[in-house]
């Protein structure tokens, strides 16, 4: 049986994806060789490499903006120090809402002076922190579009008239939003494209080249701009598989489409926690993220019976971040509403139960 899987990463792929990808690393386009095997160089590898990068401007909406699309190494979390490295001289803005920003925040302080223009710690991440000023002679603003393990998404984004970096890692091509307001995108695959290992970033070419520090080569965005994304050897599997799902989601209606879905989605499962006295939701209402649902189960005696109606409803990933507790329902693009069905029916059957 095919499970339910709610796993917050990695990685959750359409079923057409996965079979394309596993016939090509048997034997890719039918030339006798595997996707692994063939040349990165090869012409066959370069048109997926530049179909990827096409698609992924076009899903968004930033062709001939001044946009390149890049896909590197090393995670989003090679990113959080990327960005500092290439943007950061004197200051920089930094919306602390959770783990992950956190953790770009850490990176950052490294290079240079780092201004928390507002932050949600102090209670654990359950909200978007509003009402922050960033200055406008900082030299960028970071923010994380969707907290991945506390559940929170950013339903909107501050006016800024400095650059705008944000990471889109558990959000990316889920919604409609006006990119054009970004700076500079960056997302690992693992939730929303494609296997880790490669990291999407989106970047507006004019804001590069005004720090005056000397960036290594592969640390440089430039390097990798004037190499179309080929200045070492790319992860080819991971790349390959992400324009399959790129190619998935423009055949759907792009965009648009999936945010239908993925509305859809949200809806039915907050209804179920928010009516069913069992369950409570843990971030704040406003701000609760289509992607990533976080709850708890608010009577510990029902846990294991619970758990086992998850076993065998086949339901996969359930489990909440060690940081939060209780469960998180991650529902990527490529979860279909009928895995949601499945998972409100159990849990109120559960309330039937009690
Ligand atoms: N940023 C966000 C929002 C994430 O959810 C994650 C991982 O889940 C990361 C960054 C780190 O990504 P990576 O493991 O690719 O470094």
């Amino acid at each position: 049986m095919k499970k339910h899987n709610f796993s917050a990463g990695p990685c959750i792929l359409p079923q057409e994806v996965l079979l394309k990808a596993s016939e090509a690393v048997v034997d890719f386009d039918n030339s006798g060789l595997s996707l692994i095997e063939i040349s990165h160089r090869s012409k066959a590898f370069v048109d997926v490499m530049e179909k990827a990068r096409a698609l992924a401007l076009e899903l968004l909406g930033l062709e001939g903006k001044g946009y390149k699309a890049l896909f590197l190494q090393g995670g989003a979390s090679t990113q959080f120090l990327m960005t500092a490295l290439n943007l950061l001289e004197k200051r920089a803005g930094y919306l602390n809402s959770g783990t992950w920003s956190d953790k770009a925040i850490k990176e950052a302080k490294i290079y240079d002076d780092i201004y928390e223009v507002a932050s949600s710690k102090n209670a654990n991440f359950n909200y978007i922190p509003k009402g922050y000023d960033i200055p406008s002679d900082y030299d960028y603003f970071h923010c994380t579009s969707n907290n991945t393990i506390f559940g929170t998404q950013m339903k909107s984004f501050p006016k800024c008239d400095i650059p705008m970096v944000c990471d889109m890692s558990s959000d990316i091509f889920s919604r409609t939003l006006d990119f054009t307001q970004f700076d500079l995108i960056y997302a690992g695959a693992q939730k929303n494209m494609g296997p880790a290992g490669t990291t999407l970033v989106v970047i507006k070419e004019d804001i590069l080249g005004k720090v005056s520090r000397k960036i290594p080569s592969m640390m440089d965005y430039k390097t990798h701009i004037s190499k179309g994304s080929m200045f070492n050897t790319p992860p080819v599997f991971a790349v390959y598989t992400s324009m399959l799902t790129l190619e998935w989601l423009k055949n759907l209606g792009g965009i648009a489409a999936i945010e239908e879905e993925n509305e859809k989605k949200a809806r039915l499962m907050y209804s179920e926690i928010d009516l069913n006295p069992l369950f409570k939701g843990y971030a704040t209402k406003e701000d609760r993220s289509n992607m990533n649902a976080t709850f708890t189960l608010e009577n510990e005696n029902l846990k294991e019976t619970f758990e086992t109606m998850l076993k065998e409803g086949g339901i996969n990933g359930l489990n909440g971040h060690r940081s939060v507790g209780g469960y998180r329902a991650s529902m990527y693009n490529a979860l279909p509403l009928d895995s949601v069905k499945a998972l409100v029916e159990i849990m109120s059957e559960l309330e039937s139960k009690a």
